[in-house]
């Protein structure tokens, strides 16, 4: 019945971790890297809570894309 006051809230990415992280490549022969990127429904996670910016965002949606597009990654995840 209680909840504890404060909620503790996610730590925000402040900077773009690609453009932090010059290693970290999002491919999609890659599914289980941009799976981070998507919502469990399949959806692609918001910039606001990805934390990319404007180029690397689009580039994580063209990617994703793709691999929607070979079946790698779900359009849309359908729950009972
Ligand atoms: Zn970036």
């Amino acid at each position: 019945m209680s909840r504890p006051p404060q909620r503790r809230r996610f730590p925000r990415t402040k900077v773009c971790r690609f453009c932090a992280d010059p290693q970290l490549r999002m491919d999609y022969k890659e599914p289980e890297a941009l799976r981070q990127f998507i919502t469990e429904r399949g959806k692609i996670v918001p910039r606001r809570i990805s934390g990319a910016c404007a180029k690397h965002q689009r580039q994580l949606t063209t990617e994703i894309k793709r691999a929607r597009n070979i079946a790698l990654l779900p359009f849309t995840v359908t729950r009972k």
